[in-house]
């Protein structure tokens, strides 16, 4: 499974909301609105409806900051979903974050994994956890990860906290 190719950026899982321009297998154009899973400055992994073809270029618009980029099409990647199909794409001008996120410098562990941040529905303590993406798109679709809080004791749906103050 060829992925993002270089991370020198970390990857944060945050949905952010997208407009997908591109071509299909037939030849036509085509606008989606669609959502991130993952993002780092140097790519992206997408939840799309429609069927990209692998090398081509689609352009991309965040709707968090209005920016776009050029992203070519990398890999597709295994989806837990019948409805969706997940895409790796590849950042063609990796110099401006359009995301609306920040972006963590990468540390250990985070090449392998996935950095999330998630948060305790009672008493909002917060942890990280370094993930797999496979599991990563279940708790994604979930919404969250069910566990007990050390701090105040009970057992929630922890939910996904974009790095905002990371
Ligand atoms: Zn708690």
């Amino acid at each position: 499974m060829l992925e993002f190719g270089r991370r020198r950026s970390c990857r944060v899982a945050v949905s952010v909301p997208i407009r997908v321009f591109g071509t299909d297998y037939r030849g036509r154009d085509f606008t989606e609105e669609a959502n991130t899973l993952v993002v780092n400055l140097h790519g992206a992994k997408i939840r799309m409806a429609h069927q990209l073809i692998p090398e081509a270029e689609i352009r991309l618009v965040s709707h968090a900051t209005g920016r776009d980029s050029v992203f070519r099409v990398v890999s597709k990647l295994r989806s837990p979903d019948l409805e969706f199909t997940y895409w790796g794409v590849e950042n063609l001008n990796p110099n401006e974050n359009i995301w609306g996120v920040e972006i963590p410098a990468l540390e250990t562990g985070d090449q392998v994994k996935v950095r999330v941040l998630i948060e305790c529905p009672t008493c909002s303590a917060r942890e990280i956890l370094h993930v797999e993406e496979t599991p990563l798109a279940a708790i994604q679709e979930k919404g969250g990860v069910e566990r007990t809080c050390n701090a105040c004791d009970s057992t929630g749906l922890w939910k996904l906290v974009p790095f905002h103050e990371a």
